[in-house]
């Protein structure tokens, strides 16, 4: 699809909590529109196992902010898919555990952590066409212009679910109950945490997805995107 830039890249904000179904849905849009994906939680996730790996605890802040001229992350496809690569190591194996999902929400909420991570993610989409960002802050901090906004809810039983099979899939056994009351731990502390917590802009349209199936709501919300495309193209939104 061709897209007139208008100097700034056509930008997918997708926000919600974990298990809200970001990842397929920004996958899907990304593919469709033909934009660049970008998993700022990855980001996030790789700095978490950095420090882990050099045996800096997440609650020394000072010592944390002292690793990121060591972090190099990029995100590159590889075989269709993206992946995390971190001083070039390929590291998305390691990143998709329930433990790294815990250190990359606390590490989260280090300023240090969340300026070098959102000043990446914008480089990450620069120059692009169009990309899909998902993640907490997307439509808040990192993209508050952007021009297509969505934030996705779903009630925590069903988004426990989903991310039991996702880990499953990744062949990581998991039990139901712990990743329920893991991610209410997880939906706590990015709400709560004092910088750039996880909010719904006040432009952002909501879509539930608790009683959807994945395709209905791709589709629901690429009709969507396509609408703000198209009404971007004809000149009623900047
Ligand atoms: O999306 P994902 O579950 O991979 O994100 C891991 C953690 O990274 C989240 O729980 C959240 O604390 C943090 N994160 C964030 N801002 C983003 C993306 C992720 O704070 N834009």
């Amino acid at each position: 699809m061709e897209i007139a830039q208008k100097h700034r890249p056509f930008i997918v904000a997708i926000d919600g909590p974990a298990g809200s179904g970001k990842t397929t849905t920004a996958k899907a849009l990304a593919r469709d529109l033909g934009f660049i994906y970008v998993d700022t939680g990855a980001m996030y996730r790789a700095v978490a196992l950095f420090a882990m790996r050099r045996g800096v605890p997440i609650t020394e802040q000072e010592a944390i902010c002292a690793l990121l001229p060591d972090v190099d992350i990029r995100l590159e496809r590889i075989d269709g898919e993206q992946h995390t690569l971190l001083n070039g190591d390929n590291v998305e194996a390691h990143i998709r555990t329930q433990e790294m999902s815990k250190a990359a929400s606390d590490i989260s909420a280090i300023p240090c952590v969340r300026e070098a991570m959102v000043d990446l993610q914008r480089k990450a989409a620069r120059g692009a066409q169009g990309a899909v960002l998902e993640g907490r802050d997307i439509g808040t901090v990192v993209f508050p212009d952007s021009r297509c906004k969505v934030f996705l809810v779903a009630d925590a039983d069903t988004r426990a679910l989903r991310r039991k099979l996702q880990l499953e899939e990744n062949g990581i056994p998991s039990d139901l109950a712990t990743i329920r009351r893991e991610i209410e731990e997880r939906d706590r502390n990015d709400a709560e945490r004092e910088h750039s917590p996880l909010r719904k802009a006040k432009d952002a349209i909501e879509v539930e997805t608790t009683n959807t199936t994945i395709d209905e709501q791709v589709s629901m919300i690429l009709s969507l995107v396509k609408r703000r495309i198209d009404q971007f193209q004809k000149g009623i939104i900047e």
